[in-house]
């Protein structure tokens, strides 16, 4: 049976009580150190904070993302294309750009320089630098 975390409103300890599927719908658990039933589930917000987690992880693994040569523009863009849909957000057109020039073979401080607009922290041209 699957254990589902809890925390204790009387004595105030995270226990742990193992439910069947079906009780944990229903079932009104008591707190194993106490007896109080005083019990408030604890396991939705540590379930997202962990998803939400593992994905910042996963985004961070360059092994994720193959071999980027970063000397080598086209594979830089291969790199951002794939970051861009990994992040599953609209990077904007500036992005787009960005990545169509690096696949032509240019090179990203030829695009930066160019492009003055990407000089922001929160921009694709911060991304740059790090490469
Ligand atoms: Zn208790």
């Amino acid at each position: 049976m699957p254990l589902y975390d809890y925390r204790c409103l009387n004595c105030q300890q995270k226990v742990t009580v193992r439910l069947s599927y079906a009780e944990y719908d229903t079932a009104k658990p008591k707190c194993p150190l106490c007896g109080s039933d005083k019990l408030q589930r604890a396991i939705g917000r540590v379930r997202i904070a962990k998803s939400e987690d593992a994905r910042m992880e996963s985004l961070a693994d360059p092994s994720n993302f193959g071999d980027v040569d970063e000397n080598d523009p086209k594979s830089v863009a291969k790199f951002m294309r794939k970051m861009g849909s990994e992040m599953g957000e609209d990077l904007g057109p500036e992005f787009g750009e960005v990545v169509d020039r690096l696949e032509s073979g240019e090179s990203p401080e030829s695009i930066e320089q160019s492009m003055p607009d990407l000089g922001g922290s929160a921009g694709p041209g911060a991304g740059l630098d790090d490469f």
